[in-house]
């Protein structure tokens, strides 16, 4: 750090953490890193001069976990000079804030920070409280707004981010006397109040939110619950792989299936129909949830609904926004269904749960207003000029998406070995990858991965199991698009030596449970229309038997045959199926532990470091190799044209 904070000013900053943490955890003010709060300190820099400065949540951050290092620390003296500035565009504001940041190491502050450097109290919090902009999204005058709150707040009309926001909030504070008032209203966006405290200003905001909310209850209690009828679970379950094959034919996406009764009862209303073309609660949820949800009476109507959809959304794009922008996915987001709740549509599960929270605060928030006026939201243009704000179009920008963002791929044996290496390295890729093993230390390892991955545990052999797992990922995930087929039985014997229910045991895992997961996945991927990937985890005892091998290379030879089929009865619905034959991977391998490649080096008069490099290529072969080929199969610019066929990676057999 090139400045200090004295210790007086850090306790000022933990009270600005503390309350900007108790915002931040209540979803009816603020929705996933939305609202931001700001505290004005004096710091001492390098040459030991004190200096004001101006602590703002920084861009990225979220209010719910926020620390003391998510304030941006800005020169306050230098802030003011945008007083006196007219105009700037977005990329200009950017320029200037960089210009007043103390730190550069720091991130930008939120965009919003001119509010906070306009209002010369201490402490400054902003939300974008549901109950308040269900009052201001209404044909209700700003005299009538102001009335519901005794007067106590000063409303301005909606003007879209950036500085002319700023200055319009600047022109509007100086012509009245702000100690008059307790905070101002930014109608169609949110709350802003102050304090020489951050208990005040948090005491503030939190009575002009229950006087919003008293307002609002005399006419509206909440959406009516309903629970799903039974029999539209398991409907709707069989139809969701093909939803999301409808919905992801220009990038596949993640789906999260919300049917709770608050969901469920907002779906029958007639309202869901009405407001499908409304707009969001407030515009900020534009640039994930689109202005526009698809609304449709049944099952059946939604592939024709989308069809439209699309196409509305591609003119719409070319009347606001035209050649200035390359065009979102135009596939909605937000898709309600009469009486079976509402799904959200994202490229990763994450973007699809926090749309799923939007949408959610947005139907409480137009119904809410619909019972106090008529629903009044920003213009159509507005809403497409924020869908397509150029700030966050240069972050689409800078951020490039992970490769396989969207897929969703099933790694079994993914507890440890290869199946665990190419599990991690599938999550790194975007992949939403599920892990599953026999072993409860899947969850673990799917835990040590983070947002990616999902464990699952089960017996691969066990039929229901397996079916009761898929259940589960479609629900959860809307399909299928990768099956790495790894999790194996190995137990060598002499051909002699071998039991029959030795050999059974190699063939239940090997041959039958490959075959249950691969049959499981297969309907899945049908059904989805959008092709998929199947890598079978073989071995070379397949084309060059070991000896001791015969119960694992038959059972074996069961699945790259079956790999055979997957490619030829898949290839028409564009699913690929392919084999790989890793060889002598001792890393992390359980095959080859408690001495076995002791002994095999010591056999055959060799070092332990020789006999792990006894190939063409004199290298030792990895996990990563492995891992490395199955995430260049699944990419169709790479293999997108190779199917049935088997792909060593052994360094070379001599
Ligand atoms: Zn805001």
């Amino acid at each position: 750090m090139i400045f200090s904070i004295p210790e007086e000013e850090q306790l000022l900053l933990k009270e600005r953490v503390r309350t900007s943490r108790l915002i931040g955890r209540d979803e009816n003010l603020v929705l996933h890193g939305g609202g931001n709060t700001s505290v004005k300190l004096r710091i001492v820099n390098l040459a030991g001069k004190s200096i004001p400065s101006l602590f703002v949540k920084s861009s990225g951050s979220d209010l719910s976990n926020i620390e003391m290092k998510d304030f941006t620390a800005l020169k306050a003296d230098d802030m003011q000079i945008a007083r006196e500035i007219e105009k700037m565009s977005d990329l200009e504001m950017v320029a200037f804030l960089k210009g007043c940041m103390l730190d550069h190491e720091q991130s930008s502050p939120s965009v919003e920070v001119f509010l906070h450097a306009f209002i010369r109290s201490r402490f400054v919090d902003h939300s974008h409280a549901d109950y308040v902009v269900a009052i201001t999204n209404t044909n209700l005058t700003d005299e009538e707004i102001t009335k519901i709150f005794s007067g106590r707040v000063l409303v301005i009309p909606y003007v879209s981010p950036g500085f002319q926001l700023a200055k319009f909030f600047l022109k509007a504070i100086d012509s009245v006397d702000l100690s008059k008032y307790e905070g101002v209203i930014l109608r169609n966006h949110g709350l802003v109040t102050w304090g020489d405290t951050a208990e005040e200003s948090y005491d503030k905001h939190l009575r002009i939110v229950k006087d919003a909310e008293t307002y609002v209850k005399k006419s509206w209690n909440g959406i009516n619950l309903q629970k799903i009828e039974e029999e539209k679970v398991d409907q709707f379950i069989d139809f969701l792989p093909k939803l999301r094959g409808m919905l992801s034919r220009k990038n596949r996406k993640i789906i999260t299936w919300d049917h709770s009764p608050e969901a469920v009862g907002y779906s029958v209303l007639e309202e869901a129909k009405k407001f499908r073309t409304l707009g969001p609660a407030t515009p900020d949820m534009l640039i994930r949830t689109k202005k526009n949800y698809l609304y449709a009476e049944g099952i059946g109507e939604i592939e024709n609904e989308i069809d439209a959809f699309v196409r509305s959304y591609e003119s719409d794009f070319k009347k606001f926004i035209g050649e200035r922008y390359p065009m979102h996915d135009p596939y909605p987001s937000i898709i309600v269904i009469k009486g079976y709740g509402l799904v959200t549509a994202a490229s990763s599960k994450k973007e699809a749960d926090i749309i799923r929270d939007e949408a959610i605060h947005s139907f409480r928030v137009s119904i809410a207003a619909g019972s106090v006026g008529d629903n009044r939201f920003i213009s159509e243009k507005e809403c497409y000029e924020m869908e397509y704000w150029p700030l966050q179009e240069a972050k689409l920008r800078k951020t490039a998406k992970k490769e396989l963002e969207g897929y969703i791929g099933l790694v079994t044996g993914a507890a440890s070995g290869i199946g665990k290496t190419t599990y991690v390295r599938l999550a790194e890729e975007g992949v939403l990858a599920i892990g599953t093993d026999i072993d409860e230390k899947i969850f673990e390892v799917a835990k040590s991965i983070g947002d990616y991955a999902y464990g699952l545990r089960f017996d691969i052999s066990v039929e229901d199991s397996v079916k009761s797992a898929f259940r589960e990922i479609v629900e959860k995930f809307g399909g299928i698009d990768v099956i790495f087929n790894n999790a194996g039985y190995l137990h060598p014997s002499k051909l002699e030596d071998i039991t029959l229910e030795d050999l059974k045991k190699h063939i239940n895992v090997n041959a039958i449970g490959t075959f249950i997961v691969t049959k499981e996945a297969f309907k899945v991927m049908k059904e989805q229309n959008i092709g998929g990937s199947f890598i079978f985890n073989v071995t070379k005892n397949v084309t060059n038997p070991g000896e001791g091998m015969a119960s694992y290379g038959t059972s074996k030879a069961f699945a790259a045959q079956l790999s055979k089929y997957v490619a030829l009865e898949g290839g028409k619905y564009g699913i690929r199926s392919n084999v790989i034959n890793p060889d002598k991977i001792f890393r992390e391998s359980k095959i080859w532990e408690d001495g076995v490649l002791e002994n095999r080096a010591k056999s055959k008069g060799i070092s332990i470091e020789e006999y792990k490099r006894g190939n063409l290529l004199h290298i030792e072969v990895l996990p990563e190799h492995v891992a490395n080929v199955v995430v260049s199969l699944i990419k169709e610019n790479i293999f997108g044209a190779t199917t049935g066929t088997m792909i060593p990676i052994d360094g070379g057999i001599k």
